[in-house]
């Protein structure tokens, strides 16, 4: 299949630019859109056949369910089949934004497009291109993060083209997104709201506006007994070829550990990489320093780590050693993701 591509311009009218790739969508075809988390790739949510090319297209596993994306609140009704009071003030407080709230469907979504469950993923997006390709198609769309299964989420049209190209209708190329990493997933179906994917709404803000809340067991444990509640979140990810250790503790030791090994892996011919930031990047030395953003700039380094994951491939990286990044609000998510990308490979300090 030939996959189109349109270049968003935006000193012109979005909803034109948009219409012909909103018909796609309209006609059970699959259209990659930014948005601003990750680029999604989309099909319309209450066609079964559309979401089970959508997992064709990723090669992503049948039982991992997919978002669905709404343009306006009012849309939620549609399809769940109850709103819980927690919800009604998340999505007044995070809405549109980097939000997903679990709600217990309706029978208007087809299982195909929940992988088998009971209840629906939504969530209303902020960006422009996502919002008119909702307004233009008028369909709900089912959107999971548009790149191959496994590999890191794509931040640019680049990447989705690198995975998808030749296997879906269209893509549009929106630039490169916001924040880089995929929303923070919150289940309201039970009595205390509880967060099954951190991302760039934290716990502490989801407090702030519910009161009680918690964060799913399963992602927090490293026992592989306690399984995460959220399908997506059992399966490795994001990891590249190469082995990637993430080293914690003091700048300074963190620096010195880093550089030994990397010794050690040139002498045994190997080539090496390290993951900085851009405070700590000229300390190292014989390997390739990829920096990732400044400590005082959590986002940029947010923004930054998905594209550093695939640079790694690229260059064919073997061994990759990566600082840790616990900065004060998106720290968890960011470290979240890391660490899913190294198999939880730490040496702490
Ligand atoms: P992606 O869009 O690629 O970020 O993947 C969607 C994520 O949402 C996956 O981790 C899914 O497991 C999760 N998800 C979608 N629907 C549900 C649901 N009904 N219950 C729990 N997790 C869900
Ligand atoms: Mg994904």
């Amino acid at each position: 299949m030939e996959t189109k591509y349109f270049t968003i311009d935006e000193t012109k009218e979005l909803k034109d630019q948009v219409k012909e790739a909103g018909d796609i969508l309209k006609n059970g075809g699959l259209v990659a859109f930014p948005t601003e988390t990750v680029y999604g790739l989309g099909g319309d949510a209450k066609n079964k056949d559309a979401s089970k090319a959508i997992y064709a297209a990723k090669g992503r596993p049948s039982d991992n369910p997919l978002i669905v994306h709404i343009p306006d609140v009012s849309w939620v009704d549609g399809i769940v089949s109850e709103i819980p009071e927690a919800a009604k003030k998340l999505a007044d407080a995070f809405w549109p934004g980097p939000m997903t709230l679990i709600f217990k469907k309706n029978d208007v979504i087809p299982l195909e497009t929940t992988g088998g469950l009971d209840t629906v993923a939504v969530r209303l997006p902020s960006h422009p291109v996502a919002r008119a390709l909702m307004e233009e198609s008028g369909v709900y769309i089912a959107a999971p993060s548009a790149n191959t299964s496994g590999r890191p989420s794509p931040t640019k049209a680049k990447h989705v083209a690198e995975d998808l190209s030749g296997k879906i209708d269209a893509i549009i190329d929106g630039g490169e997104v916001n924040i880089g990493l995929e929303s923070t997933i919150i289940d309201v179906t039970e009595d205390i709201p509880t967060i099954l994917r951190p991302g760039y709404i934290s716990l502490d803000d989801v407090k702030a506006v519910v009161g009680e809340a918690r964060m799913d067991p399963g992602i927090l444990s490293k026992d592989s007994n306690v399984r995460p509640k959220a399908p997506g979140m059992r399966y490795r990810h994001y990891a590249p070829k190469g082995n990637l250790i993430v080293v914690n503790g003091e700048k300074e030791k963190v620096c010195a550990y880093i550089n030994e090994q990397i010794q050690n892996a040139k002498d045994l011919g190997k080539k090496v990489a390290v993951l900085s930031s851009s405070e700590t990047a000229s300390m190292y030395e014989n390997a390739k320093v990829y920096a990732i953003g400044s400590l005082n700039d959590e986002e940029e380094i947010a923004r930054n780590l998905y594209d550093v994951l695939r640079r790694f491939d690229e260059e064919e990286m073997e061994l990759i050693f990566s600082e840790a990044f616990e900065t004060p609000h998106i720290g968890q998510a960011i470290m979240n993701r890391l660490l899913k990308a190294a198999g939880h490979q730490v040496v702490s300090l």
